[in-house]
C-alpha cells in the first residue's frame, strides 16, 4: 500500500506537469502499478475533476506517461457487468448461435466438470466473485474459445472437435480462464481508451451508450504479448495439481504447428509464437514440478461426438 502511495504521488507530479514545463519529474522512471489501487484510481480522479473543472486537456507527456502505466481503470464489478452484458448480447444475438443447455445438458456437464477441477485446483483470486459461466457456441469453422471479463467463458463447437483430449480442452480453458482472473480484458482497455477518455468514463459516470461501445471492443480484443504469456502460465499452474498433463494446452499449439492450421483462435491472437509457447508449457510444467499424467483421450472422443 506504501508503494501504491508513494507511486501515487509521482504519478500526481507526472500528470499535473504542463506540456512545455521542464518539470523534472517527467524524467522519473515510467510508472508501474502492478495492482490496481484505491488512493492510485482516486488521484487519476482527482486530476481528471481538475482537468474538466478547468477546461484543460491533458498534455502530450502525460498521456505518453499513460500508455507505460499499468493499472486497471475498471472495479471487479464493472468487470463483471461488462462480462454480463456480453453474455447477454450474444445470448440475444442472431450472429451467434448458442447451444442451448437444456438441450445438451450431456456436453454441458462435462465441460462444467472440467470447469470445475480447474476452478478447485487453480489459486483463484476471484474463484467466488466471478461467474465463471460457460457457453457454447455452435460454430464448427471456428476454432476458439474466449473468457469475458467476470467469468464469462464462449467456447466453440469448431475447438471441441479440433482438440483430441480431454487435457488439451482444460488447457485451453485454464488460459481463458487466467485471461479473466487477471483481468487482462479491462486492463487492456484501460491502456486502449487513453487517459482522456478514461477521465470522461469515470468523471461523468458509465452512461449506456458508451459501456456499449466499450463492450463491442471487447469481442475483438487483442491481448499484449505478455498477457499471453501470463494467461499460458496460468494455465499450467491451475492444471499443476489436477491429475491433468499440465500443459495440455501444448497439444493444441503442436496440432497448430502441424497442420500450419487456423490463424484466427484467440490463443493465436498474438505474437508469442506456437513453438515458443509449446517450449514454454514444457519448461513451466517442469519447473513447477507437475505430475499429471490423465489426457482422458477415450472419454473425449465420445464426448466430442455431442458437439457435431
Ligand atoms: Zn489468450
Amino acid at each position: 500500500m506504501r508503494n501504491i502511495f508513494v507511486l501515487l504521488l509521482i504519478s500526481i507530479a507526472v500528470f499535473s506537469c504542463d506540456e512545455n514545463s521542464s518539470n523534472q519529474d517527467i524524467k522519473n522512471e515510467p510508472v508501474q502499478v502492478e495492482e490496481e489501487g484505491e488512493n492510485f484510481m482516486q488521484g487519476i480522479k482527482d486530476l481528471g475533476r481538475k482537468t474538466i473543472e478547468q477546461g484543460q486537456k491533458l498534455s502530450k507527456k502525460v498521456k505518453e506517461k499513460w500508455k507505460k502505466v499499468e493499472i486497471n481503470g475498471f472495479s471487479i464489478e464493472d468487470d463483471i457487468k461488462m462480462g454480463k452484458q456480453l453474455y447477454d448480447e450474444i445470448h440475444a444475438s442472431s450472429e451467434y448461435k448458442v447451444i442451448s443447455e437444456k438441450n445438451n445438458g450431456k456436453l454441458y456437464e462435462y465441460i462444467e466438470n472440467i470447469k470445475q477441477t480447474i476452478l478447485s485446483n487453480g489459486n483463484f483470486k476471484y474463484k467466488e466473485q466471478f461467474e465463471w459461466k460457460i457457453t457454447i457456441l455452435e460454430d464448427d469453422k471456428t476454432i476458439n474459445a474466449f473468457c469475458a471479463p467476470g467469468g464469462y467463458i464462449f467456447i466453440y463447437t469448431g475447438i471441441i472437435q479440433y482438440l483430441d483430449n480431454e487435457a488439451e480442452l482444460a488447457g485451453v480453458l485454464a488460459h481463458e480462464m487466467g485471461h479473466a482472473e487477471r483481468r487482462h480484458g479491462t486492463r487492456q482497455l484501460t491502456k486502449a481508451l487513453g487517459i482522456q477518455i478514461l477521465l470522461d468514463f469515470i468523471m461523468r459516470g458509465k452512461n449506456s451508450d458508451y459501456f456499449k461501445q466499450v463492450i463491442g471492443g471487447l469481442i475483438n480484443l487483442r491481448y499484449s504479448r505478455s498477457y499471453e504469456r501470463e494467461a499460458d502460465e496460468c494455465s499450467v499452474e491451475y492444471l499443476c495439481k489436477t491429475d491433468y498433463e499440465s500443459d495440455g494446452a501444448a497439444g493444441f499449439f503442436e496440432k497448430i504447428v502441424e497442420e500450419k492450421g487456423n490463424q484466427s483462435a484467440e490463443l493465436l491472437s498474438t505474437h508469442p509464437d506456437p513453438e515458443e509457447r509449446i517450449s514454454n508449457f514444457k519448461s513451466l510444467k517442469k519447473e513447477m514440478n507437475c505430475q499429471g499424467k490423465s489426457s482422458y483421450a477415450e472419454r473425449y472422443r465420445k464426448i466430442k461426438k455431442l458437439a457435431i
